[in-house]
Formats: structure tokens, C-alpha cells, sequence
């Protein structure tokens, strides 16, 4: 089986299409599909579309993208969501969070402050309910490792890692998991393929992102959850072993990664 730790299975993209992408990446031996919430708005959606399908979990978080259209307000909704989603099996964890300095105006007074807030006070979030958290890290690497040593979480992933094998160790000490997709499968990514070679395959998971970083055979089409077997097979190459090596392993540390798995009946 297969662990999609990381899908905006929601996103407008897919119009109608959502459920049906769910099960056709059941089909591909997709068992768990991870949709984290982005803002707000999408708080019931994401948890409406996890019970909606037979193979999907979610999370509950404000997305750096949308923090500069968030209020203060927005995380008291959040809090309260959180609180009530406690009790929901296929809850599993705080995201999508982190920090954006690729957007030129998210890097300046007053967005960055605004940011390193919304970040900080869901990290504290993630603490009191001892939830792992999804980390979106964009050109911010050592910003949020800052953040994650003085708030310290109960694990979780880094989304689409892109760093320094010395910031992946770091994100390893500090017990997060490192998700992998769509970039590491072009020849060009070189970095990023080194790391997916080199770091322990205990610290990986994989991901789509989808819609967003198809991978190379798709792009620029966009991407959908049924691709993760066959991003799967880009790193079983990467690291000469066996596909149900690689399914194995990932999956058990997606479950390492995100402990409310185990429970949520989802992907046994
Ligand atoms: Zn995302």
C-alpha cells in the first residue's frame, strides 16, 4: 500500500472530479490520502470530503498563503475546529502551516511579521493537543527550524523538502519526517534527488501536492493522488530497492509521522 501524505484534494482544479480521484488512486493501491486545509473557508470541506471517500484523513490549518487575507479571529476558529475535530478518526494533525519568503511581498514588514505569528501560534496549537503538524517551508528553512526549536511539536512532515542535507538533519533531530514528490522525479533536481538517495529512508515520505508539482511524465498537466506508486518508483531507482521496499517503508512512516492513522480505520 501507498501513503499520499500530502494532497489538496479539495482544490477548485479538480471541479467535480475529487471522489473519483480518490478511488481511482485506491485502485493504484493508494490507501491514504492526507488532504490538509489551507484557511478557514475549507475547514468543513476538507472534513467533509474525508468521510465523503474511503481512503482520506485530514488536517486543519491556516496556510501562509492565506495568511495576509486571515484575521486573528481565524485562529479562535480554528482552535474551536480543532477542539471538536479531537473526537473525528480521520483528524490527524495541524496544516497546512509554515512560512513563505518566495512571494517577494510575503518576505517584507508587514506580511513577515503577520506570518511568523500565525505560524508560531499554530505551532502552539499543534503542542497543547499534541498534533504532528504539515509544514510548508519555502525559502524559510531556518526561520522555521528557529520556530520548531522553541515550540516543540510532536513530530510531522515537512512538505516538498527542498534544503540542505544539513537543515534535513535538523528537521530529523527535531522528530519530522521529510515529504518527498513530484520534484525529485526530474533528472534536473539534483539536490533534491541527492537527498531522497542519501538521507535515512525512515525520515521520507511521499507526497503529490496534487494539483500542484506534477511530476515529469505529467507536467504540465496537473497532478492527481494516483500518481504516488509510480513517484514511488523514482525513488525506489533513486536508492536501488525493491518497490515494496520503498511502499513499505514510507507507509509505516507516514504512520510514524501522523500517529492518529492508526486509528482512523482508514488504510488498514
Ligand atoms: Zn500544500
Amino acid at each position: 500500500m501507498w501513503v499520499d501524505t500530502h494532497c489538496h484534494l479539495d482544490a477548485g482544479e479538480f471541479g467535480d472530479r475529487s471522489a473519483s480521484l480518490a478511488d481511482e488512486a485506491a485502485q493504484a493501491g493508494v490507501r491514504v490520502i492526507v488532504i490538509p486545509a489551507v484557511a478557514r473557508v475549507n475547514f468543513a470541506e476538507v472534513a467533509q470530503l474525508a468521510h465523503r471517500v474511503g481512503n482520506a484523513v485530514y488536517a486543519l490549518g491556516i496556510h501562509p498563503l492565506y495568511v495576509p487575507t486571515a484575521s486573528e479571529a481565524d485562529l479562535a476558529v480554528l482552535r474551536a475546529a480543532v477542539g471538536s475535530a479531537m473526537a473525528d478518526p480521520l483528524f490527524v494533525g495541524i496544516g497546512e502551516i509554515g512560512l513563505d519568503f518566495f512571494v517577494p511581498a510575503l518576505k517584507e514588514a508587514p506580511l513577515r511579521e503577520k506570518q511568523e505569528f500565525f505560524f508560531a501560534e499554530q505551532l502552539k496549537l499543534a503542542r497543547e493537543f499534541d498534533l504532528p503538524v504539515l509544514l510548508h517551508v519555502r525559502r524559510s528553512q531556518d526561520i522555521i527550524l528557529k520556530h520548531l526549536r522553541r515550540i516543540r511539536v510532536p513530530g510531522g512532515i515537512a512538505h516538498a523538502f527542498n534544503g540542505s542535507f544539513q537543515q534535513a538533519q535538523t528537521f530529523i533531530e527535531l522528530g519530522l519526517h521529510l515529504g518527498f514528490g513530484g520534484a525529485m522525479t526530474f533528472p534536473r533536481s539534483l539536490q533534491i534527488r541527492r537527498l531522497a538517495a542519501e538521507l535515512p529512508l525512515s525520515s521520507i515520505v511521499l507526497e503529490t501536492d496534487a494539483p500542484d508539482i506534477s511530476p515529469a511524465w505529467r507536467h504540465p498537466d496537473i497532478n492527481t493522488p494516483d500518481q504516488i506508486p509510480r513517484i514511488g518508483e523514482v525513488l525506489a531507482g533513486l536508492r536501488s530497492l525493491a518497490l515494496q521496499e520503498i511502499a513499505a517503508a514510507t507507509s509505516a512512516n507516514a504512520r510514524a509521522a501522523l500517529p492518529r492513522l492508526a486509528t482512523s480505520g482508514v488504510g488498514l
